[in-house]
């Protein structure tokens, strides 16, 4: 494991400047990135401490319908948050099914749509692969049971948040805060495909902090459900997920299918 230091920041100015420095990393739980540091997959010379900021806490249903979840908000809450049961279900469920109670009383809703990937490739901190910055996709001639069937290359990652498809099913954006001041994006646009860079998943720029995620209010006939099918029944990353959004008492209005 590589040596580091934590820095707790006082404001999110100050973490915006700590991780625009050069080698500087944001942890929230600490359970992916942590984990890439053990393994070496990652190297940092600071980790910068994103829990005790206050802009990147809370759940909120605002009056116009709007959920905003704090980018530190555990998965665990949202599972359980009676309001978001109800109207984003989609959300609840895919939270509630990710990993562990453990993990999900650590994991945050901004550190689970960053979370890397899970390639053993890229996971094996003796392979050299695409997305580290080598020029192969081991993936292709190898053991690929768990990469992109549709589309992909040339790295053949799949994403491993839960969350991400509920998200994006219900049209939702992050709001970043960074050195160029203030940004929102749809969630849908912010992940990026490995045709784009193939060592990145999405366009988080440095010094970039997501602090919140946006969902605007469904309407009053919406019903999602988020569903996935997984090798290991008490705990895994789904093989296949799917959220649907269907818009509609009778006759179906508007439909999305995102499928992870
Ligand atoms: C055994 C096991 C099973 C799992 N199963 C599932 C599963 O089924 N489904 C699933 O979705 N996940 C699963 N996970 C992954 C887990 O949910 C994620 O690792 C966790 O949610 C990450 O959240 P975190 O807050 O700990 O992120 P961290 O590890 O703290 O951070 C993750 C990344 O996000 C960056 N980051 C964090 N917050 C911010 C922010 N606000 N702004 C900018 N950058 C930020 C960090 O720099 C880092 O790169 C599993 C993990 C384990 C160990």
């Amino acid at each position: 494991m590589n040596r580091f230091e934590v820095i707790t920041p006082a404001d999110l100015a100050s973490a915006s400047r700590l991780l625009a420095e050069d080698g500087n990393v944001a942890f929230a739980g600490g359970v992916d990135v942590v984990d890439l540091s053990k393994q070496s997959i990652v190297s940092h010379a600071a980790l910068v401490n994103l829990k005790g900021l206050k802009e990147l806490g809370g759940i909120e249903v605002r009056p116009s319908g709007d959920l905003r979840l704090g980018a530190t908000v555990k998965l665990s809450e949202v599972a359980e948050h009676p309001a978001i049961r109800e109207k984003f279900t989609a959300i609840a469920e895919a939270a509630g099914e990710a990993a562990t109670p453990q993990i999900r009383n650590l994991g945050t809703v901004g550190g689970n749509i960053l979370q890397r990937p899970r390639c053993w490739y890229f996971r094996n901190p003796d392979v050299n692969c695409l997305k580290k910055g080598g020029d192969t996709c081991y993936s292709i001639g190898g053991l690929n049971r768990y990469h992109a069937i549709l589309g992909g290359g040339p790295s053949f990652i799949v994403h491993p948040s839960n969350l991400a498809p509920a998200l994006i099913a219900m049209r939702a954006s992050a709001t970043i805060v960074g050195p160029a001041g203030q940004r929102s994006i749809e969630l849908e646009k912010f992940f990026t495909l490995p045709t784009v860079d193939p060592k990145r998943e999405n366009s988080l720029k440095p010094g970039e902090i997501i602090t919140e995620v946006i969902v605007p209010a469904p309407s009053a006939s919406t019903r999602s459900h988020y569903l996935e099918a997984r090798e290991k029944q008490s705990f895994d990353w789904p093989l296949v997920s799917v959220a649907v959004v269907l818009d509609g008492a009778k006759t179906v209005r508007d439909a999305r299918v995102v499928m992870g």
